[in-house]
This record gives C-alpha cells, sequence and structure tokens, in this order.
C-alpha cells in the first residue's frame, strides 16, 4: 500500500469521526439553492408538520452530505417520533404523506389502496416505507433531490412477505374476528415465509384455540370459514356434504384442515401467496387413519344405534394402528355391549348388522350358521369373532383400504395334515381349529375326497386350505412326467369339484421328488420342517412334545389326519401355540403374510 493511500483513508476517517460528532462542528450556513436541504425541509413539513429546527436540520445534513444516513431513513426516523405518533394520522393519511414525501405527487387511488391493503394486513410502516424505495419513481424523485434513496431492511418478520402477512390476517380475521397481536403476526409470518410452517397449520392452530371453539360454530359454519380462509371463496354445496361426511366418521376438524391442505386447490392458493403447503400435526389418534375411525365409528353406529363418542374413537383407533387390539376383537367388544343388546334385541338383527359391519353384504346361508350358533347358545362376541374369520371380512377391509392387524400376524405356524380326508379324524381337528378361530392345511388323496366329502367342504368353510396329496398316495419318483402331471390333475379337479376351491399348493407322497416331479408337477411343493412321526408313534404326547419343543415362526408342521391320537393333541397344541402368540395360518396364508410368491415345481420346508 503506497504512503498517500493510507494518508488518504486516515484523512477520510478523521473526517467521520468529525461528522459523527456534529455538536462540535460550526452549523452550516444553509444554501438557498441547495436540493439535499429542501428535501430536509420537505421531509420536516410533511411528515412533522413544521419547520426544522436548527440542529435537527444541522444533523440530517450533514449526516446525509456525509453519506451516513440516507432519504429513507429520514422518513422512517421521523415516521416514528413521538411528535409524529402524536398527530393521530390515520393509515391513509400516512399513506398519503409517504407519496409527497417519497414521490413528490398526489397519490392515485389505485396505487393507495395497494399500500394500505397491506399496511392494513399488519405490515409494518417501516415495511411500507421500504415498499417505496422500491419504486424506481423513488430513485428518480432522490435523484433530483442529491439525496442518496437508501433503503429499511426488514427486521420484523410481518415485513418479510407481504403476501404471507395477508394470508395470517386474513385467517385471524376470519376464524378470530379479530387482528393478529403484532408478536403472532411476526411469528407465523416469519414460519410461514421461512417454510418452516405450513399455512395449513396456522389455520388449524387458529381452529383448535379455546378463543374459536368459544364462539360455538356449528360445523358447516367452521367449514365455510376453513374454506373462506384456505380456498380464498366460498363453500359450494358439494364439498360442505363431502367434508361433513369425512366429519361424520368420527374425526376432529383438525383431520379436515389437514385433508383441505392436501387439495391442488389448497396448492394455488398457496403458490399465489408465496407459501407452502405442507402436513398439518395430528395429535389425536382418531385423525391418524380417518378410514379406521370411520370403521370404528360405523360398526358402534350399527350396532347400538348412537354416535361413537370421540373418546370411543380414539381409544379403539389407537389400541388398533399400535396392534395392541385388532379390529375383529373390537367388533366382538361391540357385539357384547348391553347397548348393543338394547339395540338389537333379536338375533337375526344383529347378524344382518355384523353382516354389513364385516361383509358389506348379507349372505343368507352364512347367516343361518350363526344364527343356530347364538340360538345354540354362543355368545354374540364369539360369534363376532367367528364373522371376522372369513375372507369377506378381509376383502371389506382391503376394499375400505384397511388391514386388521391381528389379521396381519407376526409369528405363524402352518399345522398341515396328510392323507386324509377321514372324516372321524378331520372333524375332530376341525372342531379345534374352529373353536379357536384357526386355520390349517389339509394336503388330500384325490380318490378319498368324494368319500368324505363332507369334511372337505367343512373344512374349506372354516377357512382351511385343502392342498394335493396326488390322487391315489403314488410316490411321484417312480412316475414319468405325464404321470405325475395326471396324479396331480385327477385330485385337483376333484378338490374342485366338491368344493369349487382349485388347490394351490401340493405335498408330494414322502416329502419325495426329483426332476421329473419338478418339472411336471405344476404347482408349489410344499414339504416340512417339524416332522411329528405321528403315523409311527400314534401316541398324542409325542405329537405334543415333538411340536411345542421346536416351532418357530414360519415353521410347517406334518401330521397326518388318520390317527384319533394326533387329533387329540391337537386339543393342546393349538390352544398352546395362540398362547405363545402364534397365529395357526394356512400355508398359502402364510407365503401371503411372508410375502413369498410360491414358484410352481420349487419345493418349500419352511416359509419365514
Ligand atoms: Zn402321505
Amino acid at each position: 500500500m503506497q504512503t498517500g493511500s493510507i494518508r488518504r483513508m486516515f484523512m477520510a476517517i478523521l473526517l467521520a469521526i468529525a461528522i459523527m460528532s456534529t455538536n462540535l462542528l460550526p452549523s452550516t450556513v444553509r444554501a438557498s439553492d441547495d436540493p439535499i436541504a429542501d428535501f430536509i425541509d420537505r421531509a420536516y413539513e410533511l411528515i412533522l408538520d413544521r419547520k426544522a429546527e436548527d440542529a435537527g436540520f444541522q444533523y440530517w445534513y450533514q449526516n446525509i452530505t456525509a453519506g451516513s444516513l440516507t432519504a429513507a431513513d429520514i422518513v422512517d426516523q421521523f415516521f416514528h417520533t413521538d411528535e409524529f405518533t402524536g398527530r393521530g394520522i390515520n393509515d391513509e393519511g400516512q399513506v398519503e404523506i409517504l407519496y409527497h414525501v417519497m414521490f413528490d405527487r398526489e397519490p392515485d387511488d389505485g396505487g393507495k389502496q395497494y399500500w394500505l391493503k397491506y399496511l392494513d394486513a399488519g405490515v409494518s410502516i417501516s415495511g411500507i416505507i421500504n415498499g417505496f424505495t422500491q419504486s424506481p419513481e423513488f430513485a428518480e424523485v432522490c435523484a433530483r433531490y442529491n439525496m442518496v434513496p437508501g433503503t429499511i431492511p426488514p427486521v420484523e418478520g410481518r415485513d418479510l412477505n407481504w403476501n404471507v402477512t395477508e394470508f395470517v390476517s386474513r385467517a385471524y380475521d376470519l376464524l378470530l374476528e379479530r387482528r393478529p397481536d403484532v408478536g403472532g403476526l411476526n411469528y407465523w409470518t416469519k414460519e410461514i415465509a421461512s417454510g418452516n410452517i405450513a399455512a395449513n397449520s396456522l389455520v388449524n392452530e387458529l381452529v383448535r384455540s379455546p378463543e374459536f371453539s368459544a364462539k360455538g360454530l356449528d360445523d358447516a359454519s367452521v367449514l365455510a370459514l376453513l374454506y373462506k380462509a384456505m380456498f380464498d371463496r366460498q363453500i359450494d354445496d358439494g364439498g360442505c356434504q363431502y367434508w361433513l361426511g369425512i366429519l361424520d366418521y368420527g374425526v376432529s376438524m383438525s383431520c379436515i384442515i389437514s385433508m383441505i391442505g392436501a387439495c391442488p386447490e389448497f396448492a394455488e392458493v398457496c403458490a399465489r401467496y408465496g407459501m407452502t403447503t405442507g402436513s398439518v400435526k395430528l395429535e389425536e389418534p382418531r385423525d391418524q387413519n380417518y378410514q379406521l375411525t370411520g370403521y370404528i365409528s360405523r360398526a358402534i353406529f350399527g350396532l347400538t344405534g348412537r354416535k361413537a363418542t370421540v373418546d370411543e374413537c380414539n381409544v379403539y383407533t389407537d389400541a388398533i394402528l399400535k396392534g395392541t387390539k385388532s379390529i375383529a376383537v373390537s367388533l366382538s367388544e361391540f357385539a357384547s355391549w348391553a347397548e348393543t343388546s338394547a339395540h338389537l334385541p333379536a338375533n337375526e338383527d344383529f347378524l344382518k348388522a355384523a353382516f354389513d359391519i364385516c361383509y358389506g353384504a348379507q349372505d343368507d346361508a352364512k347367516m343361518q350358521t350363526f344364527l343356530s350358533s347364538l340360538n345354540g347358545g354362543k355368545t354374540r362376541s364369539k360369534v363376532m369373532m367367528d364373522i371376522t374369520n372369513d375372507p369377506a371380512y378381509k376383502a371389506k377391509l382391503t376394499g375400505l383400504g384397511l388391514k386388521d392387524p391381528m389379521v396381519e400376524p407376526k409369528k405363524m405356524i402352518a399345522l398341515t395334515f396328510d392323507d386324509g380326508p377321514y372324516s372321524p379324524v378331520t372333524n375332530r381337528i376341525l372342531d379345534v381349529l374352529e373353536k379357536y378361530n384357526a386355520h390349517a392345511t389339509f394336503f388330500v388323496v384325490g380318490n378319498r375326497v368324494n368319500s368324505y366329502s363332507s369334511c372337505v367342504k367343512r373344512a374349506v368353510s372354516l377357512g382351511c386350505e385343502i392342498g394335493n396329496h396326488t390322487w391315489d398316495h403314488t410316490s411321484l419318483t417312480t412316475l414319468s412326467g405325464s404321470e405325475v402331471a395326471s396324479q396331480i390333475s385327477r385330485c385337483n379337479n376333484a378338490v374342485f369339484n366338491l368344493t369349487g376351491v382349485m388347490p394351490s399348493v401340493m405335498r408330494p407322497v414322502g416329502g419325495a421328488y426329483n426332476a421329473t416331479v419338478s418339472n411336471n408337477v405344476g404347482m408349489p411343493m410344499i414339504i416340512w420342517s417339524v416332522d411329528t412321526n405321528d403315523w409311527k408313534y400314534r401316541d398324542s404326547q409325542h405329537v405334543i412334545n415333538a411340536i411345542l419343543n421346536n416351532v418357530k415362526d414360519g415353521d410347517i408342521v406334518l401330521m397326518h389326519d388318520l390317527y384319533a391320537s394326533t387329533a387329540a393333541a391337537m386339543e393342546t397344541v393349538i390352544p398352546e401355540l395362540i398362547a405363545r402368540g402364534y397365529t395357526l395360518v394356512t400355508v398359502s396364508e402364510l407365503a401371503e403374510y411372508k410375502n413369498q410368491q410360491l414358484k410352481n415345481g420349487q419345493a418349500y420346508t419352511s416359509i419365514r
């Protein structure tokens, strides 16, 4: 750095110090044709309505000529003096003054309305002054007066994004019928403008406030306000009916605000205001899954004839979402309520309601079965569990986009029985399965199916699976490809003709297969991971130990429904496995729950 430039810098610093200490300097003589002096005089006259006093004039003149204060500063600082506020000039008057000082002219109507709109929405006067500084008109005026225009950088949240400020203010106006306090306006504008908080969250907070609740508005009126606040328009009849319908599911208004917030129309409004859309934090369990809450509340209505309470919606939705209670168990609880008996004293009426809830349809044949169970003394709660133990129930839930958490078990076992059917044993096993709402797979020998047809049909009606165990129990490894195919198709046809259900899994005799079998069987081959050797020992305790000492999640257990000892063992094994948290499923269900697509010709010993 050269000596000369160092000296120049030193002189500049001295000058700056001198200017800052204006009281040490002699008064400047005011030149009659000095444009800067004219601007200062005009500011005093227009804003403070008086002539400048000498000290004040000196302060401004010297700071402006030194470049440490600007035209924007003098206007902003004058507007914040007690002297100016004491004049009590309304918003319109203030905007008119700004036109005169900063644009040196009378305001036009359109322009005046523009500034007034934002001033009215809560943008500060400093924000408005800064708005004026952004205009080329102000730059021209300043050039004429030899002034540096300057800006007033926004400090307060409410000045950061005027459109957001307007949205926040309007929401307060509509929902609380008052202006936001400056703190609230600063907070919301800043957070929404910076994208930290979604605009719909503001609406949600206001609607949830005690102040809003105290207004005691009905749902339709609240929805009309939400449309004005969020869609910036009147609600239409269709929209109103739609949201009232969702509210009827038992969800809160927060859930509706969240859903309105997800509409493209709200995204358009947000784009117009420069805001982001986002999700509203939903705190109540009933709002976490409105379809589920709707299902629960309509079930309660169907059985008791009254609307579900908010508590009921929260408690049941919460338990189901947490997986501590299934939808089916919830339904069976509603079925056992005294209110349900009082509302539907006749068993037929109870069943109609239950079918409507579980299947969305009536089924006379099924209803007769359940009716005889009820008339035979089975409880409504138990019958409701039976009604949910049906593919129609699962289909109904799927149609609603729901899953029953306990229909989607975590730990599963597939019990399988070969070489039947044999009604004395098969039926005894089915009795236990029915009692515990459990499923199993029966790998039947095709040529026995018609001799024991009723127990095969019963197994299907209980949700059990019929698998293929060849036509006549021939070992497949001794056969040609076409003979293998024939063994399979004859058995499949026998099952299909009897039950209307085509088997989708098979078990080779003795678990034995070779390449010819794999290539011609045309079905997944289900082997086993737990062998009970029930055919060898014919002893219940042996079967019980073989299973209970060995099973784990995803196991496939081999048994035969030919031996009374095996059926007897099931009376111990099935409740014990359920007590240990296992769900007893068919082989196909096991594959489905474990997300495995079973392949034809491939052997499976377990599915995990
Ligand atoms: Zn066999």
